[in-house]
């Protein structure tokens, strides 16, 4: 018996001798056949396949099923970055591309189409793109915030230009026309939806009279004139021009456009043209007195914008 513990003593020292000169690969470790850890096969899998559905998805069906089920202004833009973009689902790119509009823009047409590829050949993409982006710390709404204390500074025009001249076209458009108009929000898009009934020779007369706001008249630029061709709302506004986006508030294009016309023009006309002096009976005082500034406030704002109007983005 005494002899039997012994060398049961001895065996169990053994295999731990044993144990500790043989090390078991971690599970993580463990090859297959072909030499590569089992973790990035899984990984390689989902993306060869993801690929190799991706490739032969029939592009008019994706587009006839995002306007069966979309806006068609959506459903085009959606169709349009899909196209470009569908390769990066998965990719180590969009982990490591800046978190910015363009990224979640990104995410949000790669939803969509997952999600049609699932419908179409009964995969599971759109869930395992949610759970890869969870993996990946990727969000819906990861645009870098603003930082707040940048909206109580006094930002440089030049800056809200930077940030304006990377909205979508549209907004892009709308945002230089807030700032060259200096109206308030409600009054730009008033004004640039009904532009080509109250433009005439570079004066839009509006003369609006609220409770306690007013709009008498403002300018068009020439290099805004011919861009202002679409309608847009208060919503797509509210949302496209978010502080987040622009790095301050719209009403601050107001105060910039202020600045702007009262330094470099004329103070009288710049408190004019916001509504804070003058009204519709005094129009044939004020209104000679724009066309007398025409020429100097087109140059002037003409430096202020060209850079976004007129340079190839
Ligand atoms: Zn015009």
């Amino acid at each position: 018996m005494n002899q039997l513990n012994n060398y049961l003593d001895i065996l169990k020292n053994y295999q731990s001798l044993e144990r500790g000169t043989n090390p078991r690969p971690n599970a993580y470790e463990l090859k297959s056949p072909e030499g590569n850890f089992y973790g990035s096969l899984y990984k390689n899998e989902i993306i060869g396949q993801y690929g190799k559905y991706a490739e032969k998805v029939d592009w008019d069906d994706f587009h006839n099923w995002l306007l069966a089920n979309k806006s068609r202004l959506h459903a085009n833009t959606m169709f349009k970055r899909a196209k470009q973009y569908h390769k990066l689902a998965f990719s180590k790119e969009l982990i490591f591309m800046e978190s910015t509009r363009k990224r979640q823009d990104i995410l949000k047409c790669l939803a969509l189409f997952t999600r049609f590829l699932d419908l179409k050949y009964d995969t599971e993409y759109h869930y395992e793109l949610l759970k890869w982006m969870k993996k990946k710390d990727l969000k819906w709404n990861s645009a870098k915030k603003v930082d707040t204390y940048q909206l109580a500074k006094i930002i440089p025009i030049e800056s809200v230009l930077e940030r304006i001249n990377q909205l979508s076209e549209k907004y892009k458009i709308f945002g230089l026309f807030m700032l060259a108009s200096g109206l308030r929000t409600s009054e730009a898009i008033m004004a640039f939806n009904n532009h080509s009934s109250l433009c005439s020779n570079g004066v839009m007369e509006l003369f609006w009279d609220r409770v306690t706001k007013k709009a008498n008249s403002v300018y068009c630029h020439p290099l805004l004139h011919d861009k202002m061709t679409y309608k847009t709302s208060a919503s797509r506004v509210t949302k496209n021009l978010h502080s987040k986006y622009l790095g301050c508030e719209t009403r601050y294009l107001r105060k910039l456009n202020y600045t702007v016309n009262a330094t470099k023009i004329d103070p009288l006309l710049a408190e004019f043209m916001q509504g804070r002096r003058g009204n519709v009976s005094q129009r044939h005082y004020f209104l000679p007195m724009m066309e007398n500034y025409k020429k100097k406030w087109t140059h002037i704002w003409t430096q202020i914008l060209k850079k976004s109007l007129m340079e190839k983005s």
